[in-house]
């Protein structure tokens, strides 16, 4: 009588339930089918009573049709490469959504003809760092490059130091880049020594340019020395300058770190930059220099390869016009305050679990290496770390001499509430006693 495979719902029945139903609109009907007739096997076979059938579909959905997990940034790097560099301003994620449906990305509205793909971004940046004559947005940094070097170089030989000759990241390199483009790379000085001479001898008539690279994610310390830009610019062959880390102009917390207004007045005449670092945008590469080199860049037949998506677009306007994006207030925020946050924070999670200490925050992906940003973190026993970071929202923090350390620098205000509650949840299910520390 109250075998419980007869009581077992049937399939339509329950994608008919009203949450059932809700969820097969948000997350197509295919995929919360599958998790039907997995809840409707184990009500068969006796381990789910009939009744709690909808509650276990719905608690076995993903609460998204993406696989990529919503992460709290709790590692007090600015911007981490592994988990997507800069975060958008809530202005860059209004204009995403809007961007999202047709646009007039291409089309002039006033007449009906096609008009400047992306012209409000573009004015944007123009505005952002008149000392550029010309501007041009591609996919990434590493493709602002490409665009150079294919343009200008192909065929041709580029100037190099070899103190610049840079690994970016994942095994790629800017030397291989070039390279692959059909450039002559023409390597000058030792790894911690380049002289103005040495560029001169190497320059010739098959010279295209001159690359500058900032060394973004290393320093080198003790007898170096390298050229500046203003010197590069006197040996009367363009200067092409890879600044990285996307600051337009200086920052003053930031003193070593390359910008383009400063670059740009200092004689170069182009600029790479990626969007996604200290800018604070979405991924994306800035081209920057003189109006007829841009100009020429943007023409060229592999310009169109590079080409960047109106959704990228509308976030880099949006990042560029609108109030300040995360990455520019994590720099900005003061040790004390974040110091004040962290002894709050180890309160509301219980003091037994969790101390506020201060800590040391980076900028990362790529920017001001070696430069410290003064923070503050709440210390956990590292045996959080794990369960933190497999949670939902997953919590990333770092561990150091033997703690779990969740540095606030990188974490938003609002989503401090979710900090505590993840942190209760991982010492519950860990079985953490207060106390133990
Ligand atoms: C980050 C970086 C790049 C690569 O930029 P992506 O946006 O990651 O493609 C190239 N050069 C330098 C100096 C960098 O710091």
């Amino acid at each position: 009588m109250d075998d419980p495979r007869r009581r077992t719902p049937r399939t339509d029945a329950v994608l008919a339930a009203p949450t059932v139903a809700a969820a097969a609109d948000r997350l197509g009907r295919d995929r919360v089918k599958a998790a039907v007739v997995e809840v409707l096997a184990e009500c068969r076979a006796g381990s789910l009573a009939p009744e709690d059938v909808v509650d276990a579909v719905v608690a076995r959905l993903p609460g998204s049709s993406t696989s990529m997990r919503p992460v709290v940034n709790a590692t007090g790097v600015v911007v981490h490469t592994n988990l997507g560099r800069a975060p958008l301003s809530t202005a860059a994620l209004e204009a995403v959504t809007l961007a999202a449906g047709p646009t007039d990305v291409e089309l002039d509205l006033a007449t009906g003809t096609r008009g400047r793909r992306g012209a409000g971004a573009l004015a944007a940046l123009s505005a952002a760092c008149p000392d550029a004559g010309g501007v041009h947005v591609v996919n990434n940094g590493a493709a602002a490059l490409a665009l150079v070097a294919c343009a200008l170089g192909a065929g041709r030989e580029v100037v190099i130091a070899r103190g610049e000759l840079v690994e970016i990241g994942d095994g790629f390199r800017i030397p291989d880049l070039v390279q692959s483009l059909g450039v002559r790379l023409v390597e000058v000085g030792t790894t911690n020594r380049v002289r103005l001479a040495d560029y001169e001898a190497a320059i010739g008539p098959d010279t295209a340019f001159v690359l500058k690279v900032h060394p973004s994610n290393f320093t080198v310390e003790g007898f170096t020395s390298s050229v500046d830009v203003s010197a590069l610019a006197t040996l009367g062959v363009p200067v092409v300058a890879d600044i990285g880390s996307g600051l337009l102009a200086p920052h003053p917390r930031l003193p070593d770190e390359p910008d383009a207004a400063t670059t740009l007045r200092a004689g170069a005449a182009l600029v790479t930059a990626s969007g996604d670092k200290l800018l604070g945008g979405p991924q994306c590469g800035l081209l920057l220099g003189s109006a007829p080199l841009v100009e020429s860049l943007r023409r060229h037949p592999f310009a169109r390869a590079l080409r960047v998506d109106k959704l990228t677009l509308a976030a880099l306007e949006a990042t560029l016009t609108g109030p300040t994006p995360p990455v520019a207030a994590a720099l900005a925020a003061r040790p004390e305050d974040l110091l004040a946050r962290a002894r709050r924070l180890a309160v509301a999670i219980g003091p037994g679990l969790a101390t506020a200490v201060e800590s040391e925050g980076r900028v990362g992906g790529g920017g001001a290496p070696g430069v410290p940003l003064p923070s503050a973190a709440v210390a956990l026993p590292s045996s959080l770390a794990t369960p933190l970071r497999l949670g939902d929202p997953s919590v990333v923090g770092h561990v150091k001499d033997g703690r779990l350390l969740l540095d606030l620098l990188t974490v938003p205000e609002e989503r401090e509430a979710d900090v505590v509650d993840a942190v209760r949840r991982a010492a519950a299910a860990a079985g953490t006693a207060e106390g133990a520390s």
